[in-house]
């Protein structure tokens, strides 16, 4: 059953953005079906997914977008950006490349999208902690300079995947309801 015979009070998009490999992918499928896939090319061309969720009493339906690959080719396109409220920016913290990226990311970002959108920074791969190439304190500093919300995750084991969604959302609630 799930979402069937649920009055939906709202509906918020919410973009995943970041340099290909950083897992924008496996955070969603760990969100949406609380699933992990090794083998994580299995869903590229899906575009979105949604989970269903309650907010303060009002039932809050989340469509998370995921770009598909389409990063690699610096394809994402201003569609992908329309109409959504909250956006994450996700980095490997274990490529400092990826970390490196996200200032170019935030200027995509806001160059497409509602000067009201909520932003969260997300480092993952937090349990690969041997490899980390991302100091917390760096992602806390550039957050704070940009004004974004900062939180570290795994998508394989389940760390903070659940609280930065909901950080998130109760975020965007707050804001456009
Ligand atoms: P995307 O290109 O940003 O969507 O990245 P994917 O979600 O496809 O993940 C890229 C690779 O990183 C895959 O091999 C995933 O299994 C792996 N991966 C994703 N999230 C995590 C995580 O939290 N921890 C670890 N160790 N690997 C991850």
């Amino acid at each position: 059953y799930g979402d069937y015979n649920l009055k939906i009070d709202y509906v918020f998009k919410v973009v995943l953005i970041g340099d290909s490999a950083v897992g924008k992918t496996q955070l969603l499928a760990r969100f949406a079906r609380n699933e992990f896939n090794v083998d994580s090319k299995a869903t590229i061309g899906v575009e979105f997914q949604t989970k269903t969720l309650i907010i303060d009493n009002k039932t809050i339906k989340a469509q998370i977008w995921d770009t598909a690959g389409q990063e690699r080719y610096r394809a994402v396109t201003s569609a992908y950006y329309r109409g959504a409220v909250g956006a994450m920016l996700v980095y490997d913290m274990t490529k400092r490349q990826s970390f490196d990226h996200m200032a170019r990311w935030l200027e995509e970002l806001r160059g497409h999208a509602d000067k009201n959108i909520v932003i969260m920074l997300i480092g993952n791969k937090c349990d690969l902690a041997s490899l980390r190439a991302v100091p917390t304190e760096d992602a806390e500093e550039f957050a704070q300079r940009e004004n974004l919300f900062f939180m570290e995750t795994s998508a394989l084991e389940s760390t903070n995947v659940e609280t930065c969604f909901l950080t998130i959302l109760t975020e965007i609630y707050r804001i456009n309801a």
